[in-house]
């Protein structure tokens, strides 16, 4: 058994399909997390979540939304006490996807947007899932120091930096701060980069977790095409190929760290 712990069955790439694609996971033996990135992708996640067996939601807004919509807090913290509600976000900080002349300010609303998060994982115990990328001319990891400060500030830590892509300096800062990180299936690519690959290799086995981020980033051999959970088996696989453990091992170690990560029964 697996869990894909990020996954975005809410979005229009799935549409009504993302019944098939919970089918086609459950036949695997893949149970998941259901990432929502706006309200509305987040209150179809808890649908989703409601209806599905093995399927967890995880309510949010992604920091490319916050010029979009005004962020509900009322309306997130009520969700949150949903049982099948286990994590807040995908939320954090993103450099890439902005209008550069407004950078100073868009940043400033993602620190204020990332904390409203904070406050609500922390007033219902539940673990944050966390976005990094860094902007376009930027030298690697601004992305992740920006959001060490912003977690330093408000101070809570109970969560993932997910589709981690940073090198091993910057994982063992997030690491030490008792976050966990989490893989995709870049780990499969055949160009994934070597300071990736020390990461995957370095990370003690109780602090990360599998994930595809579907329906983006298809793991080996299903590259180029829509992602979904059933997949992140090959995200397994390659984990184990780098650190040269046995498949089997690692899958349940993964899967034990989802469930006392998102406290799942
Ligand atoms: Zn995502």
């Amino acid at each position: 058994m697996l869990i894909d712990t990020h996954c975005h069955l809410s979005f229009n790439a799935f549409d009504d399909d993302w019944k098939n694609a919970v089918k086609r996971a459950q036949k695997k033996d893949v149970q998941m997390v259901c990432v929502g990135a706006a309200r509305a992708t987040s209150e179809k996640s808890v649908t989703i979540a409601e209806e599905s067996d093995g399927v967890f939601a995880s309510i949010g807004m992604h920091p490319t939304h916050v010029l979009d919509e005004e962020f509900d807090v009322a309306w997130f913290s009520k969700q949150a006490r949903n049982p099948k509600v286990v994590a807040i976000g995908e939320t954090g900080v993103d450099h890439y996807h902005l209008d550069e002349a407004r950078k100073g300010e868009i940043l400033a609303k993602q620190d204020v947007l990332l904390k409203q998060h904070l406050q609500i994982a922390k007033e219902n115990n539940l673990p944050v899932i966390l976005h990094t990328r860094d902007g376009k001319t930027e030298s690697t990891g601004e992305a992740y120091n920006h959001l060490i400060r912003v977690l330093k500030e408000f101070g809570y830590y109970k969560g993932v930096v997910h589709c981690f892509g940073g090198d091993w300096e910057t994982a063992q800062q997030l690491l030490d701060l008792g976050l966990m990180i989490s893989f995709t299936g870049i780990v499969t690519f055949k160009n994934a980069s070597e300071s990736l690959r020390e990461v995957v290799k370095n990370v003690p086995a109780d602090r990360f977790m599998v994930e595809t981020d579907a329906p983006y980033l298809a793991p080996e051999p299903f590259r180029g095409k829509q992602n979904e959970p059933s997949y992140v088996e090959h995200v397994a696989r390659g984990i184990a190929l780098i650190r040269g453990e046995d498949y089997d091992t690692l899958a349940s170690q993964t899967t034990k760290n989802a469930r006392t990560f998102f406290n799942l029964s």
